[in-house]
């Protein structure tokens, strides 16, 4: 079976100057990755005629598909569709279902229908329209030479509708592909390079069409385990054998044996237990509450958080001793301990969390330098857990440190409650 590769184009000169993130290549890299098409380049390119000319000649030269988003908004700068007319010599027609769709959205708004507006319903002659259910702009599919050509628009919530309603199911109908088997587990407090010494015979013995991946993130490394093959049942089986014996490998750092997040874990063993949990933050500031609460179903094990950032109401609300506070400081042991048990008790869960830390850049001193982080779990029955961690010098990645710390902590906590 050929490989099949697909090449990215994303237009528009905010991607260039990076005011805005492409997060469009990703979503689309990873819709291509599940079903088998090998993505060989991803292109940003400017809201220039001659730069998106250049690059889909280009591409098309090794690309069996091309997927190009943005510029196909009705202002000026949006050049995508008159390209596509010059590339393929062909001129814009008016597609009828589109212009009704435009004409349906305006009226559902209640706005008024410009001219402009209507050209969205415009597309080159030559396309096959993929109707558009979330915007006005419709997507556009063409072939041209053996190439499959994607036109969508950039934003990112209408392109991924026409990625799952349009594309992916166009492509699957056209090419033969591979089964794409994927299995990912998440470890926790190892560092990616002790991991990788730890793994580094099964590494080395792995199967050819079984590729091994480190995702690190702060504080934890996603590891995933990808086979290709034309036989579906078979590398499901090789990969699921390979599965297994990683988990052995890192047992002891695993949080979970799937592609969760670290929340998601914590969430997941306290629904299974029918257990809550509560939260103090300081130098958090309400993170480790906004990502459980990310989490749908959340509510059956989260009660809520307290932001107690000021001493004052570390003392008024959380009733943490005053002299705790003169004599320890609010980053001490003594204080996140006090956090934890009161923030237990006043929310009536079986565990809590608290953190206070010192973020930076500054407030940092010889004692306590920036990056003091104290973090406590407690359980009702007054067991108490704390630890002091050294983080660096960067205030965001400390917090993400922190919240993700936490969760694991939190995790361990209620294990070895589980073994005793
Ligand atoms: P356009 O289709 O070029 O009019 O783009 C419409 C909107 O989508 C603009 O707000 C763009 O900033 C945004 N957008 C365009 N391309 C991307 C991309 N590759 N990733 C994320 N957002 C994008
Ligand atoms: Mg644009």
């Amino acid at each position: 079976m050929n490989q099949i590769n697909a090449s990215i184009i994303t237009i528009g000169d905010e991607l260039l100057i990076g005011q805005t993130i492409d997060t469009n290549s990703a979503f689309i890299a990873q819709e291509l990755n599940k079903i088998g098409v090998w993505v060989m380049r991803r292109v940003a390119v400017a809201d220039s005629h001659e730069a998106i000319l250049n690059t889909l000649s280009d591409e098309a030269k090794q690309a069996d598909i091309i997927i190009i988003t943005g510029g196909l908004g009705p202002t000026a700068d949006d050049i995508t569709k008159p390209a596509l007319c010059d590339y393929f010599n062909t001129e814009l027609r008016e597609d009828e279902a589109a212009t009704e769709n435009v004409k349906t959205i305006f009226q559902k708004s209640g706005r008024p229908l410009t001219e402009r507006n209507l050209s969205q319903g415009l597309v080159p002659a030559n396309c096959i329209v993929l109707p558009n259910a979330r915007g006005t702009a419709p997507g556009m599919y063409f072939q041209n030479d053996g190439v499959s050509y994607f036109s969508l628009p950039g934003v990112p919530h209408e392109m991924r509708g026409l990625m799952h309603s349009g594309v992916v199911p166009k492509i699957k109908e056209t090419f033969q592909l591979p089964a794409v088997v994927h299995r990912t587990l998440l470890t926790a407090g190892i560092g990616e390079s002790f991991l990788a010494d730890r793994i580094q015979d099964f590494e080395n013995a792995l199967p050819g069409p079984i590729k091994l991946a480190y995702l690190p993130a702060y504080g934890m490394v996603r590891l995933r385990l990808t086979g290709r093959s034309e036989n579906k049942e078979a590398i499901e089986q090789e990969v699921a054998k390979n599965f297994e014996e990683l988990k052995s490998l890192v047992n002891e750092w695993l949080v979970a044996d799937e592609d969760i997040s670290i929340q998601e874990a914590v969430v997941k063993l306290l629904k299974e237990r029918k257990q809550t949990v509560a939260t103090a933050e300081s130098c958090t500031g309400g993170a480790i509450a906004q990502l459980i609460t990310s989490i749908a179903g959340a509510s059956a094990v989260y009660n809520g958080t307290v932001v107690s950032y000021s001493n004052e109401v570390k003392e008024n609300i959380l009733g943490v001793g005053k002299e705790t506070l003169q004599q320890y400081g609010a980053v001490s042991e003594q204080t996140v301990t006090e956090m934890a048990g009161s923030v237990c008790r006043l929310m009536k869960t079986d565990y809590a969390l608290a953190t206070s830390g010192i973020m930076g850049p500054d407030g940092g001193s010889e004692e306590k330098p920036v990056g003091t982080v104290w973090i406590a779990v407690a359980h009702k029955n007054g067991k108490v857990k704390a630890q002091k961690m050294a983080f660096r010098f960067d205030r965001f990645r400390n917090i993400e440190l922190t919240t993700h710390t936490a969760f694991n902590m939190l995790r361990r906590f209620i294990m070895e409650e589980e073994v005793n």
